[in-house]
Protein backbone atom coordinates (compact mmCIF):
# COMPACT_ATOMS: atom_id res chain seq x y z
CA UNK A 1 0.00 0.00 0.00
CA UNK A 2 1.72 3.05 -1.06
CA UNK A 3 1.59 6.83 0.11
CA UNK A 4 -1.04 8.00 -2.19
CA UNK A 5 -1.65 11.34 -0.24
CA UNK A 6 2.20 11.63 0.14
CA UNK A 7 2.83 11.73 -3.36
CA UNK A 8 0.44 13.96 -4.70
CA UNK A 9 1.23 16.14 -2.02
CA UNK A 10 5.06 16.01 -3.43
CA UNK A 11 2.90 16.29 -7.36
CA UNK A 12 1.32 20.28 -6.13
CA UNK A 13 4.43 21.20 -4.69
CA UNK A 14 6.36 20.51 -8.27
CA UNK A 15 3.47 21.89 -9.78
CA UNK A 16 3.56 24.98 -7.56
CA UNK A 17 7.48 25.11 -8.29
CA UNK A 18 6.78 24.75 -12.01
CA UNK A 19 4.62 27.79 -11.63
CA UNK A 20 7.00 30.16 -9.81
CA UNK A 21 9.82 29.38 -12.75
CA UNK A 22 12.21 27.69 -10.20
CA UNK A 23 12.53 24.72 -12.70
CA UNK A 24 13.89 27.34 -15.18
CA UNK A 25 16.07 28.86 -12.64
CA UNK A 26 17.61 25.60 -11.92
CA UNK A 27 18.24 24.13 -15.60
CA UNK A 28 17.05 21.45 -17.36
CA UNK A 29 20.31 19.31 -15.57
CA UNK A 30 19.46 20.34 -11.61
CA UNK A 31 15.76 19.68 -11.92
CA UNK A 32 16.49 16.07 -13.19
CA UNK A 33 19.00 15.73 -9.97
CA UNK A 34 16.48 16.92 -7.97
CA UNK A 35 13.34 14.93 -9.39
CA UNK A 36 15.41 11.78 -9.09
CA UNK A 37 16.41 12.79 -5.83
CA UNK A 38 12.58 13.61 -4.77
CA UNK A 39 11.46 10.29 -6.40
CA UNK A 40 14.54 7.86 -5.37
CA UNK A 41 14.33 9.28 -1.38
CA UNK A 42 10.80 9.72 -0.80
CA UNK A 43 9.67 6.29 -2.19
CA UNK A 44 12.89 4.88 0.03
CA UNK A 45 11.73 7.05 3.01
CA UNK A 46 8.23 7.60 3.01
CA UNK A 47 6.92 4.94 0.34
CA UNK A 48 5.77 7.54 -2.17
CA UNK A 49 5.00 6.39 -5.92
CA UNK A 50 7.18 8.39 -8.82
CA UNK A 51 4.05 7.90 -11.12
CA UNK A 52 2.02 9.99 -8.44
CA UNK A 53 4.40 12.81 -8.17
CA UNK A 54 5.32 12.84 -11.48
CA UNK A 55 1.54 12.83 -12.72
CA UNK A 56 1.23 15.58 -15.68
CA UNK A 57 4.92 17.49 -14.54
CA UNK A 58 6.56 14.74 -15.90
CA UNK A 59 5.47 14.96 -19.22
CA UNK A 60 5.74 18.99 -19.04
CA UNK A 61 9.49 18.39 -17.75
CA UNK A 62 10.28 15.61 -19.78
CA UNK A 63 11.39 13.58 -16.81
CA UNK A 64 9.59 9.73 -17.71
CA UNK A 65 8.39 8.47 -14.04
CA UNK A 66 9.77 4.94 -14.62
CA UNK A 67 13.40 5.46 -15.78
CA UNK A 68 13.78 8.68 -14.10
CA UNK A 69 15.34 10.35 -16.70
CA UNK A 70 14.99 13.00 -18.85
CA UNK A 71 13.79 11.79 -22.36
CA UNK A 72 12.03 14.16 -25.35
CA UNK A 73 9.14 11.71 -26.14
CA UNK A 74 7.48 11.09 -22.51
CA UNK A 75 4.01 10.67 -23.17
CA UNK A 76 1.01 11.98 -21.54
CA UNK A 77 0.96 9.28 -19.07
CA UNK A 78 4.01 10.32 -18.32
CA UNK A 79 6.37 7.57 -19.72
CA UNK A 80 9.26 7.85 -22.25
CA UNK A 81 8.97 5.25 -25.60
CA UNK A 82 11.38 2.51 -23.98
CA UNK A 83 9.46 2.27 -21.13
CA UNK A 84 5.80 2.39 -22.88
CA UNK A 85 7.50 -0.91 -24.78
CA UNK A 86 8.80 -2.95 -21.72
ZN1 LIG B 1 11.47 5.84 -19.30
Amino acid sequence: MSNHSGSYMLNDVLYKLDELGVFKVLGEDKTLEFVQWLCEYTEEEYDTNPGEILDGIGAKLKICYSCLERKEDVNEYGLCKECRED
